[in-house]
């Protein structure tokens, strides 16, 4: 197999590589737009503005839609060197999630007025979709929501809402109707945020973090406008994609990266570290790097099918379950490198604390997106044909 680019992949990864050396503010290479202080605001907007022009800010959604209908090819390699630089994509739920369920399911209200918001990032919008008793069998939602005139009125709750917090809007999923079979009776709803009776309650991670929140619903108008789709087919609108790249390749960069960099600090600390710990970690290190390479060919099987025309199914659940407990080994061998020093979150430990704060921050890896008992259940029955336990 040839894993170099042909003369059109290399003249593609060319001009990407002059963009972002070009137009990355190299003070946001690595941020997140959600918590960067308040001076990099400028550069994340010039980098915006860049992303926008070329269509790169939902760089597979149609053209027409302000997209820059990129086949998957081209987008793997602009992930692949986006990764590299360590450059933030900004398109977030609404590019990734919103965005082709409205380019696909909308009305045209709903497109003009929700389309170029979410390309210019003026609105933030946050998925309402788990609930306390529904995350893994999420079509068990009992939120309700029932019909008044023109109205249809929301109560119940939501929870681990990422961003609900700075959110404008949501995008949700409600029972509309409780009789039907359960992936049968739930409506897609558009909530603006500020509509009287929703109520946001953060939850602090153990890594001391505010990301995700409960959301209450308590008597919310939503107008019918609102709802994407049709009533009660709103399981299938939820679950619509557009042509995007599946293969995780930003993930095994940014997992090569994150080995590099800690190994290169072994390196260069090898004194301060216990004997015993280093060479445990030493190990470690090479394992988790036989780990890196496996995960780049799990991004280029996928990628090569889609190429080819097939559709990942239970290959995507493989990337996404080994690149997540990757990232999560790498989180614990950074810290095991460190000794003790890796209980402790605090600017005075080696690495300022990163290596404890890395361990309890990637926990969140394995369960969001669907755990990894899902994919692993997804694995055995799509993948080995076995029954469902
Ligand atoms: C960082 C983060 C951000 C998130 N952001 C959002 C968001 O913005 N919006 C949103 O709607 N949700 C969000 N979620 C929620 C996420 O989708 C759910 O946490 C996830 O689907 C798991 O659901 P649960 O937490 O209810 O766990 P459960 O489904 O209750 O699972 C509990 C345990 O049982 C296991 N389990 C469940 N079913 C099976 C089965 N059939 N076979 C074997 N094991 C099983 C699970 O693997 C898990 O270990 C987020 C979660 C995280 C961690």
């Amino acid at each position: 197999m040839d894993f170099h680019d042909s003369p059109e992949q290399a003249a593609w990864r060319s001009s990407v590589r002059t963009f972002l050396n070009e137009e990355l503010p190299k003070e946001i290479a690595g941020k997140s737009p959600y918590d960067a202080s308040p001076e990099l605001r400028p550069a994340f907007e010039k980098w915006r503005s860049a992303l926008t022009q070329l269509g790169w800010m939902a760089p597979a959604w149609p053209k027409e839609y302000g997209g820059a209908s990129m086949s998957a090819m081209d987008q793997f390699i602009l992930n692949q060197e986006f990764a590299e630089n360590r450059a933030p994509g900004l398109g977030g739920l609404g590019v990734m999630m919103l965005g082709p369920t409205l380019i696909s399911h909308g009305s045209e209200e709903q497109k003009r007025q929700h389309i170029p918001r979410i390309l210019d990032g003026s609105v933030q919008w946050c998925q309402g979709y788990s609930e306390p008793g529904s995350g893994s069998d999420l079509a068990s939602l009992q939120t309700r929501a029932v019909r008044d005139g023109d109205d249809w009125v929301l109560n119940g709750q939501k929870i681990w809402t990422s961003l609900a917090h700075i959110a404008d809007w949501c995008f949700c999923l409600a029972r509309t109707d409780p009789d039907a079979p359960k992936h049968r009776g739930i409506t897609y709803f558009l909530v603006d945020m500020k509509t009287p009776g929703i109520t946001v309650r953060p939850l602090v991670n153990m890594a001391n973090g505010h990301d995700f929140n409960e959301v209450f619903f308590e008597d919310v108008r939503v107008p019918s406008k609102n709802i994407m789709g049709e009533v009660n087919r709103g399981w299938y609108v939820g679950t619509t994609t557009l042509d995007f790249e599946r293969s995780s390749i930003g993930n095994s960069v940014g997992s090569r990266q994150a080995v590099e960099r800690n190994v290169a600090w072994m390196r260069e600390h090898r004194a301060e570290i216990a004997p015993t710990d280093y060479e445990a970690a030493r190990l470690q290190w090479a394992d988790r790097w036989i780990e890196v390479q496996t995960a780049t060919m799990l991004a280029y099987r996928i990628i090569s099918m889609q190429v080819s025309g097939q559709i990942p199914n239970y290959e995507s659940s493989i990337a996404k379950l080994f690149n997540t407990e990757l990232i999560q080994r790498t989180a614990r061998t950074t810290a095991k490198m460190v000794g003790m020093w890796g209980d402790i979150i605090d600017p005075m430990a080696p690495m300022r604390g990163l290596p404890a704060f890395g361990y309890v921050n990637q926990v969140r890896e394995t369960i969001a997106g669907g755990t990894s008992e899902i994919q692993r259940n997804i694995i055995a029955t799509r993948g080995l044909g076995l029954p469902r336990a």
